[in-house]
């Protein structure tokens, strides 16, 4: 589920500051679903321990390496 997708904004911190990853995936039940979208840190680690975030986030952080967060 990991997406680079440029301009896409932070849901966070609301910066476009280059790259964000996929954080929540919102399936449709017609037609294709959306994402929201956040910086792979802080905001993607921060977004990760969530209690509504998706189980697979966590994943995609850890193979980007940035999970679990070190601070
Ligand atoms: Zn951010």
């Amino acid at each position: 589920m990991i997406g680079v997708p440029f301009g896409k904004p932070c849901i966070i911190c609301e910066k476009r500051q280059g790259e964000t990853i996929l954080v929540q995936a919102i399936e449709s039940g017609s037609g294709p679903g959306w994402g929201l979208y956040a910086c792979p840190s802080p905001c993607a680690q921060e977004y990760a321990g969530r209690s509504y975030a998706p189980s697979w986030l966590q994943e995609d952080l850890r193979q980007l390496g940035l999970w679990p967060p070190t601070n």
